[in-house]
């Protein structure tokens, strides 16, 4: 049965339902509405909670087979409608219509190795008789879904990153609730059609739209749902812990990654890389390279390169094909960004390439000499803009690099193993990529930040391992 429905619907609790009051859903890139969703009262959202308590009971008891058999049918549809998908994430987001296609291909990755892992929810047995008096016992774990869960999601993934709740989740036998970013939602709600056709059971999994101010605190504070798994920046992610009160908390924040780039490395592969990391998704993208760290003795070479690079970057229609680099979200964040690069180079930076607005769009900029006083220089942009530094050797580089608030990832470039490992063991960040920018993850790995770029890990089996408690299981034999 075909229960298609996309935007003005949202997925409430297996049925497609409407809302009074709507939110425009625009394309960013000349703002015109491409669509409206509903807009979610507390209300729709405390309906959700009470239904999902029964879906968490129907997920408990779906046997892994069965979660396993619809997390792959959900990816099947997903890979049938690829251009569908493609087009709508490139439609209300700032992707290019390359990177859209990108991300539905991830996120058919994502639901294929969560339902793989559904088979992998292990527990052990436990020795119970290392404990004096405990000889007659046997006795093991196994780990169970823990209920409902409460998931936030940003803008900048709106498919994968929903996805990378929803496949564990369900996978794990759990009930999902999602809210995604008010600015992409229909992306969400496309995933929830393709579980919908997957043959999910009604209530397992609800995508609520609505503005986070408005049914946010609801999810987050209600005593039913058991774990909030938050995507987005540090101020949100930090209020939500505050009010979150006894349940699981998985936060997924921001960065300003570094890059460390060493006399010894093959510049070319490098300026190739971390252009790319720094303009993926018009810099949107919480792995983003922000700080590059050379070595003296070749900044002139990679400064020149990685400009002339920069300027080759073809800026403009998203669903172009040979488009690189699209919009920002919307003219409100270019309009931080420019803000924060004008900071800079009031301060005395050097704009090299970029730093121009037109609406939306703000071209791909590469920023030298940037104080530190400057907040372009410790905060996270989340737009276009890369800030170039020579360094003397790698402790200064390893330094720098650690010197913020943030640490999700970083990339080094050398060939000389014993800096990498150097680099390994001293840098403050979560995952540190070699011979590579901070911008790469496959959706297997553990991924999560350090400081204030977040709490636990994401990636598919180390989400449901937080997605999943151990009970324990203990037999007292009788001593005959
Ligand atoms: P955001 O403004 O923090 O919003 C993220 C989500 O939180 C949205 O759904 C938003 O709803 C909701 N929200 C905001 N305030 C809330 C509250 N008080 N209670 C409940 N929900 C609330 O982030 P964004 O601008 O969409 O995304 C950009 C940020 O995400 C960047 O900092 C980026 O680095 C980070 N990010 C991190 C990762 C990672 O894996 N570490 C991945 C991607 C992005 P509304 O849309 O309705 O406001």
């Amino acid at each position: 049965m075909a229960t298609q429905l996309t935007g003005q619907r949202m997925f409430l609790a297996g049925k497609w339902v409407k809302c009074d009051r709507v939110i425009e859903v625009r394309d960013p890139q000349d703002n015109s509405v491409i669509d409206t969703v509903p807009a979610a009262s507390a209300e729709d959202m405390k309906k959700c909670i009470e239904e999902a308590k029964e879906g968490a009971k129907t997920a408990a008891s779906m046997p892994v087979h069965e979660r396993m058999k619809i997390v792959n049918a959900a990816a099947d549809y997903i890979e049938k409608n690829a251009e569908k998908y493609a087009r709508t994430i490139a439609r209300e987001g700032s992707k290019t219509i390359r990177e859209a296609t990108k991300e539905v291909e991830r996120c058919i990755q994502t639901l294929r190795i969560s339902a793989e892992e559904a088979r992998r929810i292990h527990g052990e047995t436990i020795p119970f008789d290392q404990m004096p008096g405990s000889e007659n016992r046997v006795g093991y774990y196994y780990r169970f879904p823990i209920g409902i869960i409460g998931a936030i999601t940003p803008f900048n993934d709106p498919l994968n990153l929903v996805a990378h709740k929803v496949g564990p989740a369900i996978a794990s036998g759990n009930a999902i609730i999602v809210k995604p970013a008010t600015v992409t939602p229909l992306s969400a709600l496309l995933l929830a059609e393709a579980f919908a056709e997957a043959g999910l059971p009604p209530k397992v999994l609800s995508v609520i739209t609505g503005y986070g101010s408005e049914i946010g605190d609801t999810l987050v504070t209600h005593p039913a749902v058991r774990m909030i798994t938050f995507t987005g920046g540090l101020d949100a992610g930090e209020e939500i812990s505050r009010k979150a009160g006894l349940k699981k908390i998985s936060m997924e924040l921001g960065s300003n990654s570094p890059v460390i780039v060493l006399e010894d490395a093959d510049v070319e592969e490098a300026v190739e890389s971390t252009v790319s990391g720094a303009f993926w998704a018009a810099g949107q993208n919480c792995l983003g390279v922000q700080r590059i760290y050379i070595q003296e003795s070749i900044m002139d070479e990679f400064e020149k390169s990685f400009v002339e690079r920069t300027n080759q970057y073809r800026v403009g229609d998203k669903q172009s094909e040979l488009t690189d680099m699209g919009p920002l979200i919307n003219e409100k964040e270019a309009i931080r960004v420019e803000h924060l690069v004008n900071e800079a180079a009031d301060k005395g930076a050097y704009i090299l390439t970029g730093g121009e607005r037109k609406d939306a769009f703000y071209s791909p900029t590469v920023l030298a000499n940037v104080p530190e006083d400057c907040t372009i220089a410790k905060e996270e942009v989340f737009g276009p803009v890369v800030l170039l530094y020579p360094v003397a050797d790698l402790d200064a580089a390893i330094q720098k690099s650690n010197d913020v608030n943030y640490g999700l990832q970083a990339g080094i470039f050398t060939k000389n193993i014993e800096k990498a490992y150097k680099a390994i063991a001293k840098m403050d960040v979560g995952g540190i990529m070699i011979n590579d920018s901070s911008d790469y993850r496959i959706d297997a790995m553990p991924f999560g930040g350090v400081k204030k770029s977040g709490l636990g890990r994401e990636g598919i089996s180390f989400s449901i391992q937080e997605m999943t408690e151990p009970k324990v299981v203990c037999f007292k034999l009788t001593n005959d």
